[in-house]
């Protein structure tokens, strides 16, 4: 079996159809649609389920009645849709592509390389926690979007943690295990607001994953709670 076949098998995790609506539609924020990108390179067939989400997008809004919309509302959907054209960023895998990461041995999926311009090992990355380190990508969009990157080594134990929005975490490079299942390389796992984890770092090889997160992380041991603002995530 050829590498890009075994990553494709591998992606039990995937991002809903709604993500891919609003990633073709470009309605989402720099963040959510690098990461985006990045989760659809591990996927094979990521341009046809792009197509049929971007169909199905389309036909919801030609459904819409436009006297039940807000003023305003469809002109600007349909202006946004037009403005998203090309609606992605440089990101789109494309048809055809194997998506594999190139460059060597670097874990990094070609959208985040492209937009990073430099491999894993050339990133700034910082003291997290024992095990663990991070990097601060990006910051923005609505409900203080954060991308940031985490680097953990085998066997690291990720403290009980929630989030006050939507948490998106991608794993570009081994794999972690929590209660709802086991993450692997191209596997998204989303939580809410409502939703406190810990995430063990399975043993064998390093874990590097892309997280999204909205606003601060809550702990909920006090210490990794005093230690947050120096963290800074
Ligand atoms: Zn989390």
């Amino acid at each position: 079996m050829n590498a890009a076949l075994r990553k494709s098998a591998a992606v039990t995790h995937r991002l809903g159809d709604e993500w891919l609506m609003a990633y073709a539609a470009g309605a989402l924020s720099e963040g959510q649609s690098l990461l985006v990108a990045s989760h659809l390179s591990f996927i094979d067939d990521a341009p046809a389920r792009l197509a049929a989400a971007e169909a199905v997008g389309g036909a919801l809004i030609d459904d819409l009645a436009p006297d039940l919309m807000a003023p305003g509302a469809l002109a600007q959907t349909l202006a946004r849709l037009d403005a998203a054209e090309p609606p992605r960023p440089a990101a789109l895998p494309a048809a055809g592509d194997n998506h594999l990461p190139a460059a060597g041995d670097d874990p990094l999926p070609a959208p985040l390389r492209d937009w990073l311009g430099r491999g894993v090992d050339e990133l700034k990355w910082s003291f997290l926690g024992p095990g663990m380190k991070k990097v601060k990508l990006w910051r923005g969009g609505p409900g203080d979007q954060r991308l940031w990157m985490l680097r953990a080594r085998p066997g690291v134990k990720i403290p009980k943690h929630g989030h006050r929005g939507t948490e998106l975490v991608l794993v570009l490079k081994g794999s972690f295990s929590d209660p709802h299942g086991g993450f692997r390389p191209g596997d998204v796992e989303e939580s809410d607001g409502a939703r406190m984890h810990a995430l063990d770092i399975d043993e064998g090889e390093e874990c590097i994953c892309l997280a999204l997160t909205e606003g601060p992380i809550r702990f909920e041991s006090w210490i990794a709670r005093a230690i947050q603002p120096f963290i800074g995530l």
